[in-house]
């Protein structure tokens, strides 16, 4: 039993949020296939999971999945320094590094994590007076790290790097080093950085560079293993998630094996974690074996995308700088996302309403991220049925 003395102070914000319509609540969704989910007893398509190329029910990861638990048991039973390495550990490891042109890598419990504690570990190698410069929509996570570790971000307009540069230049003169965080597809927007021109004004500013790979893993760069590489070897850190395109759990850190070894000795959520689950390592495992072998699945993603926003764009709707599989509609207003997130959804089609805080007020829209288990017919259903909810709504 617990006592429930201080509810009055939840209720309170939670009736706050409530009036800004921003209250959250939680839904079961039952994933029966790639792209469709069975929600209050009816099977309906959804657009909203970010499983890209339908590795979640894969029969090779989770036939892997299951023999890793058979061999290795449900848990890791420790963290990693006390005798949570298993053999998975360091052979996953081992790939990571190799597909990411690094010379060391490291597996985190989840994304959220890894940016969350990296950076304070980070802010304490580079100084307390390091200048922080963070794109502006950069995930929650990443903002979360910069809070953990006091850090007072520099903020830069979205993907603009001219005034990145300017803000740079503005502070050239003074002490503490540098560090860029930013995003190669982002997350809400579906927009990616330029990879090569940031590693560029990194190199010019002395600036260690932060990138965080999560939607692009699996999906963009050579053998799908993210836009890193588009820097030639001048990305410091890079982050990436197999929750995502790789369709179980967890995360990596690829980079210099001085900056894995100073994780290992210096990240609180590296070292005071259990390790990843047996179950997830054998996803991982079997998803790293797939997704290099799956370039006609991305360039099919590719190609719905594009017809998506085709699509969408002459409906007259805003799909902003999107040009991968994350394509949003940009509504504005956060009454009218859940109403055509609503209007969807009754007609048989799931497109989270993406509201405030998640992106910037005024910017509420529905996120809609394609996999590559929809099929053309289900990209037109979608936007069949969001005309539909349009008129509805109207
Ligand atoms: N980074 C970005 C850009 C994300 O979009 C997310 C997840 O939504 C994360 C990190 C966190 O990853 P995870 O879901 O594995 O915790």
């Amino acid at each position: 039993m617990t006592s429930d003395r201080f509810d009055g102070l939840f209720e309170h914000l939670l009736r706050d949020a409530q009036r800004h319509r921003l209250r959250r609540s939680m839904r079961v969704f039952e994933h029966v296939a790639p792209g469709r989910v069975v929600l209050d007893g009816r099977e309906i398509l959804n657009f909203c999971s970010n499983d890209y190329l339908g590795l979640s029910l894969h029969p090779s990861v989770l036939t892997r999945a299951c023999a890793h638990v058979r061999r290795h048991g449900a848990g890791a039973t420790a963290s990693r320094l006390v005798c949570g390495t298993g053999p998975a550990c360091a052979a996953i490891e081992s790939r990571i590094a190799r597909a990411k042109g690094t010379q060391a890598a490291l597996l985190f419990s989840s994304g959220w994590q890894a940016n969350a504690a990296i950076l304070p570990a980070l802010s304490r190698a580079l100084g307390g007076d390091a200048q922080v410069y963070v794109d502006r929509l950069a995930h929650a996570s990443l903002h979360q790290g910069c809070r953990a570790a006091g850090i007072r971000q520099i903020r830069f307009r979205h993907n603009d790097l001219d005034h990145l540069e300017a803000l740079l230049r503005a502070r050239a003169g003074r002490p503490g080093r540098r560090v860029i965080v930013t995003e190669s597809v982002f997350s809400m927007d579906g927009d990616r950085c330029d990879v090569a021109a940031l590693a560029g004004l990194a190199e010019r500013y002395g600036a260690f560079l932060y990138l965080d790979e999560a939607h692009a893993t699996g999906v963009l760069g050579p053998d799908g293993m993210g836009l890193s590489s588009l820097a030639g070897g001048r990305v410091d850190l890079a982050m990436g998630t197999f929750s995502k395109a790789m369709g179980s759990f967890g995360a990596y850190v690829a980079g210099s094996r001085a900056l894995c070894d100073y994780l290992i000795n210096a990240c609180s959520g590296f070292v005071h974690t259990t390790a990843l689950p047996p179950a997830v390592l054998g996803a991982i495992d079997a998803a790293l074996d797939l997704v290099p072998g799956m370039r006609a699945e991305r360039e099919a993603l590719a190609d719905k995308a594009d017809a998506l926003r085709g699509a969408l764009r002459s409906m007259g709707l805003d799909t902003g700088d999107s040009d991968t599989q994350i394509v949003p509609v940009l509504v504005g207003d956060e009454r009218r996302a859940l109403a055509l997130s609503g209007a969807l959804e009754a007609r048989g089609v799931l497109a989270a309403a993406i509201r405030p805080p998640t992106v910037p007020r005024g910017t509420s829209r529905l996120r809609i991220a394609l996999s590559a288990a929809h099929t053309r017919a289900d990209v037109e259903t979608l936007t069949g049925a969001l005309s539909d909810a349009l008129e509805a709504v109207a």
